[in-house]
């Protein structure tokens, strides 16, 4: 099953969420204080890699650690 990521308008709770394609934004409560003012964010696995990529200097991506500290 999919995991989606929410994050609750009233305590700003992040909160991840293993959910049915059948289950509904609706269904969703916070899991700190139990409101239904929750907004669906990206997925937290998709999330982790694009902000990964883009945090990532162009430089970095040309060098290979692993080889360099193997010696
Ligand atoms: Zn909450």
């Amino acid at each position: 099953m999919p995991i989606y990521e929410y994050k609750c308008s009233d305590c700003k709770e992040n909160f991840e969420v293993l959910t049915s394609s059948s289950a509904s934004d609706k269904d969703i409560e916070c899991s700190k204080c139990g409101s239904r003012k929750v907004k669906k964010t990206i997925s937290a696995s998709s999330f982790r890699i694009s902000s990964g990529r883009s945090s990532i200097p162009a430089g970095a991506l040309s060098g290979c650690s692993s080889k360099s500290g193997f010696s």
